[in-house]
């Protein structure tokens, strides 16, 4: 703030010393110019008109000048020519100018009140032009006698050059001060100047002729100036009524015919600022009842806002009652005396300011605001206010509209998509449920885990659709009287207020939601599953003060249940925040981990349950945090996936693992079949360039593709089938083996073993664990088992911890297995040291057998 102010200033003095340098130029000019002349004498040697009576014209002229001010512009015209041209006749030059120099000079500062800068510059400016005239019109006059028409057209040609050079030097003037080109106005200003001179001169002329002949006769045309001095007047202002009235009735239909009401307000605001040629406009919109608050639009200077809900400022509040209580519009001009207003004004930086209420059955319903004046005319006078009133009077008609204004309350207050209540309400309602002392208030703050993703790769259209989709199951999840809303983007807030004798709500509610979320839904034909975190805080036990406070904790709690792994609930707890500052920090260091190699791999073998041989490993990601020690993926992969930053790291272990095997087939022959499983992550088989990348990096390290597979889990691949049977058929044709990784917990479902393109199965750890304790497992193992050898599926059981499970997977003919019982993952030189080593041991093995 403090430095645009500076900027504004700096640029200000910059403008206001190029127009000083500017009126030094045109006095110097002006000096030269006088010097020049200062030999003629009056063309005509009687009557003499002295330079006081020249002054005394140029004063008169300049003190009651004829404004023409409409929209944001004010041209000013004086009747400054008709001295000129007298001059020109009756006195020598330098009378001219000095007269002229000291009668307007005089008008400025004293009738105009014109600041110091604007009164020098407006006298060299004259002094300049007047020498022009006075050059123009003796060099015309030569051409013959001066006292027939010759005089005539120099008296023209005279008049005629100063309206030019005046206009040129002002518009010159104008342009460097205010840094914009008027160039395109000065035709319509040149033109207006050369007809006014023309008339100033005839009407001078006439003068001059009578005094010639007889000077009492000038009396003669005292009536008919003063008349059309009137009648001149009186037009202007009759064609300002009536460019007003149009300007009016434009803007109008501009406002009543605009598709929406957030135009015709804007329409309003603009018309307004135009038509009292003011900076700021602003309208007040209330609402029929107390509690609708009050819808706020105001443009100012560059900016603006439009219909935004929000509750008045006590000043504000006492403006809109002040003005509902005046039949007529308040005006506050500038360095007027303090108003009850004052205060209102000064609270929007508005050194003047016009107001006026509307009401609507006895009640106010609207306040209409303009303030600081621009242009020449400083301050609004009664006759804006006349124009104010008006102007409301007309926009009433459009405020008040009933229907109108009952549908933009809706649209402010509710999301267009989904049509739940939007932030502004509910925060709203959580600040009135607080304010009712109500301790057993509490939120749910939903977010959708993967609803990016899935707009990225489906397009905004589904994700629009999915979001109205979410929507309806919030909605159907809640209680009656629980408030559901959309906060913004996937955000949902669950307002409820708890029946003190009843339970909590607020968790039975956060496990509906999850539940409901759990059935997929169908976008465009397509099947997507969608995941979302929710935090729970609750008033009493979060101790929020706010509204916004209670939000933010609830937004905690969501990022707990988040990192807690998704698709669950997080009720608030203040050591939460520790744990949300650590997860930010631990998201900055997983940025620089990738640059630095810190993203390593560690292999745990998968082996042949009738041999104990080592076909494969599977590459599991290893951060080597530079503090904290070596992390496991549990510890950040959800971090990654959350800043989108699985697919590098899924890149680096797919290159490390790929270049690590390779060089194994070639250091030890006999594994020369060695396969390495890769895990992919939903965003992974989301990326559209998986397939290219995978080939490069079999191509770099020089793997044979069939040794390489890619395990994905079915959670990863349900999120979108559709486009992962796409991929994995894509990645079939490059000659990559697929597994399914962790199958048999969440929602296994057969017909995944029947519809995607795999060749492995991985029996998750659960599933193994419940195989030592109950024969019912192992029957269900064993059916699956002959499933997958029907389908010619290679089987590896997961997590085998004890001999006995080993033990039950071989006699059911499990093919392959890993887990800690044969090896924990390791890095690169101990998993190599086992390869080699392995054959020993299980010769040493079946010896001791
Ligand atoms: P996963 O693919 O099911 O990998 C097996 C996990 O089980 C590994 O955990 C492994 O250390 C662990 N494990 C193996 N045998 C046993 C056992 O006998 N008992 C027990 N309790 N655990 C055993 P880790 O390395 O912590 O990885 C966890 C998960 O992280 C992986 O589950 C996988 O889903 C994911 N992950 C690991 N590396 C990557 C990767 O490079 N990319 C992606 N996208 N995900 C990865
Ligand atoms: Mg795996
Ligand atoms: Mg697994």
């Amino acid at each position: 703030m403090n430095d645009l102010r500076r900027r504004w200033v700096a640029a200000r003095s910059s403008a206001t010393l190029r127009v000083w340098l500017l009126t030094g130029g045109l006095a110097g000019a002006a000096a030269i110019l006088s010097v020049r002349l200062a030999g003629f004498g009056p063309l005509f040697a009687t009557p003499r008109l002295p330079w006081w009576g020249l002054a005394a014209i140029f004063l008169l002229a300049e003190a009651f000048p004829v404004h023409l001010h409409f929209r944001s512009e004010t041209h000013t015209l004086s009747l400054s020519e008709l001295g000129v041209v007298l001059g020109l006749f009756l006195a020598s030059p330098d009378a001219l100018v000095c007269g002229m120099a000291l009668g307007s000079g005089l008008a400025l500062v004293l009738v105009r009140r014109q600041r110091p800068l604007k009164v020098a510059f407006n006298v060299a400016e004259f002094a300049l032009s007047v020498g022009t005239a006075v050059l123009a019109f003796r060099a015309t006059a030569r051409l013959g006698d001066a006292h027939g028409p010759v005089g005539w057209l120099a008296a023209a040609t005279g008049a005629v050059a100063f309206g030019l050079v005046s206009v040129l030097l002002v518009t010159l003037a104008i342009s460097l001060a205010a840094r914009e080109n008027r160039l395109a106005d000065l035709p319509r200003t040149l033109g207006l100047a050369l007809v006014g001179s023309l008339a100033s001169a005839s009407l001078a002329i006439i003068a001059v002729e009578l005094i010639e002949a007889d000077p009492r006769a000038i009396w003669l045309l005292v009536l008919p100036v003063i008349f059309w001095g009137f009648a001149f007047r009186a037009y202007g202002e009759q064609r300002r009524r009536h460019e007003h009235l149009e300007f009016l009735y434009q803007t109008m239909r501009a406002t009543q015919t605009a598709p929406e009401f957030r135009v015709s307000v804007r329409e309003l605001l603009v018309a307004a600022r135009q038509l009292l040629s003011a900076d700021y406009a602003e309208i007040v919109l209330l609402g029929s009842t107390q509690e609708e608050g009050a819808l706020h639009s105001v443009i100012s200077g560059g900016s603006e806002k439009l219909l935004e809900a929000s509750t008045p400022t006590l000043n504000t509040e006492s403006a809109i009652r002040i003005a509902a209580e005046r039949e007529r519009a308040i005006l506050l001009p500038r360095g007027g005396q303090r108003h009850d207003l004052t205060p209102f004004a000064a609270e929007r930086g508005l050194k003047d300011a016009l107001l006026v209420g509307l009401r609507r059955e006895q009640r106010p319903a609207a306040l209409l605001v303009v303030g600081n004046r621009v242009g020449e005319v400083s301050t609004f006078k009664d006759d804006d206010r006349e124009l104010f009133e008006t102007f409301a009077a007309h926009a009433s008609v459009l405020l008040e509209n009933d229907q109108v204004k009952d549908q933009l309350r809706y649209q402010a207050y509710h999301d267009a998509l989904t049509g739940l209540p939007n932030r502004s309400l509910f925060t709203e309602r959580v600040s009135e449920a607080l304010a009712r002392g109500s301790e057993d208030t509490s939120i749910l703050f939903v977010d959708l885990d993967d609803f990016k993703t899935i707009n990225d790769t489906l397009g905004h259209s589904a994700g629009d659709d999915l979001l109205a989709a979410v929507a309806e199951r919030v909605r159907a999840s809640v209680d009656t009287n629980a408030l559901a809303a959309r906060l913004g983007g996937d955000e949902f807030g669950i307002l409820i207020g708890r029946d003190p004798d009843s339970e909590p709500q607020a968790e039975q509610t956060a496990a509906r939601l999850v539940d409901a979320l759990r059935v997929p839904f169908v976008l465009h034909g397509r099947e997507v599953q969608v995941r979302a975190s929710i935090g729970i805080a609750e008033q009493c036990s979060s101790g929020a003060r706010s509204a916004d406070d209670l939000l933010s904790k609830a937004d905690v709690a969501m990022y707990n249940a988040k990192a807690d792994g998704k698709q669950r609930y997080a009720v608030f707890e203040p050591r939460m925040h520790m744990r949300v500052r650590r997860r930010h920090e631990l998201g900055m260091a997983l940025e620089q981990a990738l640059d630095r190699d810190e993203i390593t791999v560690h292999y745990q073998p998968i082996i042949s349950l009738a041999d104990t041989r080592t076909v494969a490993f599977e590459a599991l990601v290893r951060w080597r945090h530079p503090t904290r020690g070596l992390l496991l993926p549990g510890n950040f992969i959800p971090l990654a996936e959350e800043m989108h930053l699985m697919v590098r790291i899924g890149q680096t272990v797919l290159r490390q693992a790929c270049a690590q095997v390779r060089e194994w087939h070639r250091a030890y022959p006999a594994h020369g079949s060695l396969g390495i499983t890769v895990n992919l992550s939903p965003a992974e088989l989301q990326n559209p360039q998986l397939t290219r990348e995978i080939e490069a990096i079999l191509d770099q390290t020089q793997l044979p593709p069939d040794k390489l597979i890619l395990e994905i889990t079915e959670s990863g691949a349900i999120a979108d089938p559709a486009s992962t049977l796409l991929t994995m058929h894509d990645l079939n044709r490059l000659g990559v083996r697929l597994a399914l990784d962790d199958f048999g917990t969440g929602f296994s479902s057969l017909s995944h073993l029947r519809d995607f393109p795999i060749d492995m199965l991985k029996l998750a750890k659960p599933f193994v664990d419940r195989l030592e304790r109950d024969q019912g497992d192992v029957t269900f193992t064993d059916a699956i088992l002959r499933l997958a050898a029907a389908l010619q599926l290679t089987v590896v059981a997961e997590g085998i911890e004890r001999p006995e499970q080993a033990r039950v997977l071989r006699d059911l003919e499990c093919g392959l297995a890993q887990g800690y019982h044969f090896s924990r993952p390791m890095d690169a030189e101990n998993a190599e040291r086992h390869l080699v080593e392995a054959p020993a041991r299980r010769v040493a093995r079946i010896r001791a057998a």
